[in-house]
């Protein structure tokens, strides 16, 4: 059976914190580039990641494809634990964190006009913007857009 996402409540520009980050799921490939280069930049422990790249698919593993052939699909979503310390050392000299600086797809975003710019974006082609509820015990200030897309 298909993962869920489950959404807390729909963040609205006014609560994008000072150190928001924001994830476009439309965009993200599933490459964990994010998690490899948190790892590397703040030289974290073997086996240690602050953020894992779910597979949105059959729940079955990472890469299964929910579906029967030939109607597949699948999507990932980075979830960023409580453990991430959203790059203070860097983001406080004006630098992006490692994440969302290395992401190839440019699927992140940091800071509250780029987080609040990307979420009006998402709104507009027809996104859901959520944040993930209190049970996931991950990193507060973590804001998604779904990967839904209006046809026009
Ligand atoms: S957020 Fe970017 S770097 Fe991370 S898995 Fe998605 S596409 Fe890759
Ligand atoms: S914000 Fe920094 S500490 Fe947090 S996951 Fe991204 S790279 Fe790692």
């Amino acid at each position: 059976m298909a993962e869920k996402i489950i959404a807390a409540h729909s963040p609205q520009a006014t609560d994008v914190a000072q150190d928001a980050i924001f994830v476009d799921l439309l965009r993200c490939t599933g490459c964990w580039t994010c998690s490899l280069s948190c790892m590397t930049g703040n030289k974290l422990k073997d086996g240690q990641h602050f953020v894992d790249v779910r597979t949105l698919g059959s729940g079955e593993g990472i890469d299964r494809p929910a579906g029967t052939w030939p109607d597949l699909h699948m999507s990932w979503m980075p979830v960023y634990s409580k453990a991430c310390v959203k790059c203070e050392s860097r983001t406080s000299e004006g630098e992006l964190p490692y994440c969302v600086k290395n992401c190839p797809n440019k699927a992140l975003a940091y800071g509250p006009e780029a987080v609040a710019e990307k979420m009006a974006a998402a709104r507009a082609r027809g996104a859901r913007i959520f944040a993930l509820p209190a049970w996931e015990r991950s990193k507060d200030g973590i804001i998604y857009a779904s990967a839904d897309r209006e046809i026009l």
